[in-house]
């Protein structure tokens, strides 16, 4: 399933979770007699009634008159799956071979390491935008906006000291997480935290494909183009470290709870790696793509 949080456009001010049914067709969860107020409710309540849950909802779906819960796509505004992540998303760094070398040739200071221990970094999210919605440029913080398409997954059953061959089993899902960065602020400060974490800096999307729909581990083409040119070109078989090495690490002492967002790092081809850096200005046009669950598109707003 294709699980997105929207807002109707006849009231804009309204979240609602749904299923992208078709291209142009959404699901109402509410509608369909699932009543829930977020993702992050959808997501707790799949983990507390372990698997049958989600195929209830798709048994729902595939067998049952829907008529009555279906919206065209062109009536509803798409936000992001998890607007309000219940923590900080956790983000690996410097987990592509490639995106390593570049990051270090930009700064050795500031982006060593990564290939032996995995860099695990907090980015601060009050809100997650989706889908369309625009970057804001900070133009009085940065002049130095950068793009990180990465794949993102989502903790569906807590993890706590999980065993590698475990973890698939405490995923609820996949989407696409453009991890904004400002590479003066990210710098110039010891910690990243500042740089990867202003207001906007976090938009996911379109939707949250579910685990059982992506064969696992994940190795989807991802790509990221800015105004049309491709920037970003990989695929997610290439991690230094792998989700199951995620996730187990991080579970050994540290409970990952449903809800969990974990970005797992962007490959080569930023701006900051670029022999003459062109970073991101206002206008510019950002999409993100990960094979099997769509693209992320945001423009770039002064
Ligand atoms: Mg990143």
């Amino acid at each position: 399933m294709k699980l997105i949080t929207y807002a109707p456009k006849d009231a804009p001010t309204k979240e609602e979770v749904g299923i992208l049914y078709t291209d142009d067709t959404v699901l109402s969860l509410r509608k369909m007699g699932f009543a829930f107020s977020s993702m992050n409710e959808l997501i707790q309540c799949a983990a507390e009634r372990e698997d049958g849950f989600l195929q209830e909802i798709c048994a729902f779906q595939n067998n049952t008159p829907i008529k009555e819960a279906e919206i065209a796509l062109r009536d509803v505004t798409l936000l992001s799956p998890i607007p309000r992540p219940l923590q900080d998303v956790i983000c690996l760094g410097l987990n592509y071979e490639e995106h390593a070398k570049e990051a270090s040739g930009y700064s050795r200071d500031a982006f060593s390491g990564g290939k032996e221990a995995a860099v695990y970094f907090s980015k601060r999210v009050t809100f997650s935008q989706g889908d369309g919605a625009p970057i804001p440029l900070h133009a009085d913080l940065t002049d130095r906006l950068d793009y990180e398409a990465e794949l993102a997954l989502i903790i569906g059953r807590e993890a706590k000291n999980v065993s590698p061959d475990e973890v698939k089993n405490h995923i609820f899902g996949y989407t696409v997480l453009n991890d904004v960065s400002a590479r003066d602020l990210q710098t110039r400060h010891k910690q990243w935290l500042f740089g990867k974490s202003l207001d906007g800096f976090t938009p996911m999307g379109p939707c949250i494909v579910t685990a059982d729909e992506i064969a696992y581990p994940p190795a989807l083409s991802i790509s990221c183009t800015v105004n049309g040119e491709v920037r970003q070109r990989a695929n997610t078989n290439m991690l230094i470290h792998d989700i199951d090495e995620i996730v187990s690490e991080l579970s050994q002492g540290m409970t990952l709870q449903p809800g969990t967002i974990i970005a797992t790092g962007t490959p080569k081809g930023v701006a900051m790696g670029m022999q003459e850096p062109v970073f991101l200005k206002a206008g510019d046009v950002v999409a993100c793509t990960i094979e099997g669950i769509g693209t992320l598109t945001n423009p770039v707003q002064a």
